[in-house]
């Protein structure tokens, strides 16, 4: 499609969020501008983990490593944790999103445009360099610092850093990688966990949290040392970090939106930001298309708020915290309460 120099629909980023708005919009009477400042659309620092929830939207189109058990590491004591009903799956981020852009392939009114970063929004309008585009609707699904965001005056006041390595499915290491660890221990990584996550192309070892919380440079250390003490020498494997925004304010601004990472759905224990992407992502696209539809993402909301909360707790300092910490990771290992705390978290 040639370039014009106005769209119904403008869509900010082409991560999960704004690819399933454009799937959504695809071959309806708008044409879509889908735009995105990278070259290539898929690879971003993330562990790639998703619940079966979220899987199931991509409909098998993407591969994974699926498990029905993880590795749960307290301090020393090491329990293999059924998952049951709640199967896990990873997945790569540029497979993720070579099936998302297949949904809108051949679509005749979505024209993506990627290396091409938006400098500036104004009222209807975003500017790429000395080019100006107008719109009817304008979607920010330009993640953790999106420029839309600022643009709406929404402050993140949640912040958070998550960091990883990307290890070769053949590395070598004193535990096993073809399986999902989670490893709690609030001395080295504070409220939050390290992880093990191994998809179809890489395995990804990392950790994560929020600089208000945990000191980063003390995390860094003690990740360094603790991916030492796996017996994994990470020194040729491509480090990667990236911002986590998890403050949700709302979605809708008169006619402007905000999708995924962008309105800060991330939850707040397990760090999901993909389902909520797809999920916000599509919802949006719905409303687009009928001005009267209702946007519906109270099932992330409700888990965001139950996480949150529990993340806030965990965050404290003193004995409460620690606490319950041992009370969560207790409970997720006993039969009795494994289901309720699972359905928190997954
Ligand atoms: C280390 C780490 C590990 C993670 N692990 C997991 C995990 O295991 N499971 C999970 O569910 N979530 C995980 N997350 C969170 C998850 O990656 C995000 O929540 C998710 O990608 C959000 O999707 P999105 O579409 O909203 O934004 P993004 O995927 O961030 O996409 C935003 C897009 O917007 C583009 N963009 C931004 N600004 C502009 C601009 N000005 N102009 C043009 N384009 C722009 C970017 O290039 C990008 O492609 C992790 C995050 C980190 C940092």
């Amino acid at each position: 499609m040639p370039i014009q120099s106005q769209y119904d629909v403008i869509i900010i980023g082409a991560g999960p969020g704004g690819l399933s708005c454009a799937a959504t919009l695809a071959a309806s009477n708008l044409s879509v501008l889908l735009i995105d400042r990278k070259k290539e659309i898929g690879p971003k620092p993330c562990g790639g983990l998703m619940t079966s929830r979220g899987f199931s939207l991509l409909k098998g189109a993407c591969s994974s490593v699926s498990t029905q058990t993880v590795s749960l590491h307290l301090g020393k004591r090491t329990q293999e944790v059924p998952l049951g009903k709640r199967p896990l799956h990873v997945i790569d981020r540029t497979a993720l999103a070579k099936a998302l852009l297949n949904r809108i392939q051949g679509s005749a009114n979505i024209t993506l445009r990627t290396g091409t970063p938006v400098a500036a929004i104004s009222e209807k309008e975003i500017s790429i360099g000395n080019e100006h585009i107008s719109c009817r609707y304008l979607v920010g699904a330009d993640g953790a610092n999106s420029l839309t965001r600022r643009y709406l005056g929404i402050p993140t006041r949640a912040r958070g850093l998550g960091f990883h390595y990307r290890l070769p499915t053949s590395q070598k290491a004193d535990i096993d990688l073809s399986a999902i660890h989670i490893f709690l221990d609030r001395n080295r990584f504070g409220p939050w966990y390290a992880w093990v996550l191994p998809n179809p192309s890489f395995v990804s070892l990392g950790t994560g949290g929020d600089a208000s919380v945990f000191p980063m440079g003390k995390l860094r250390k003690h990740f360094d040392r603790f991916v030492a003490s796996l017996g994994i020498d990470p020194s040729t494997a491509p480090f990667e970090a990236g911002v986590i925004s998890y403050d949700y304010q709302g979605l809708e601004s008169g006619n402007c939106f905000l999708v995924g990472e962008a309105a800060g759905l991330v939850h707040g224990i397990t760090g999901e930001g993909i389902y909520p992407a797809l999920i916000s992502g599509t919802e949006v696209g719905k409303k687009i298309l009928d001005p009267h539809y209702k946007i519906s993402i109270a099932d992330i909301l409700r888990t965001k708020k139950a996480q949150d909360r529990l993340a806030r707790l965990l965050a404290q300092n003193g004995p409460l915290a620690g606490i319950l910490h041992h009370a969560a990771s207790l409970a997720v290992r006993l039969p009795s309460s494994r289901e309720r705390v699972l359905s928190l978290l997954a």
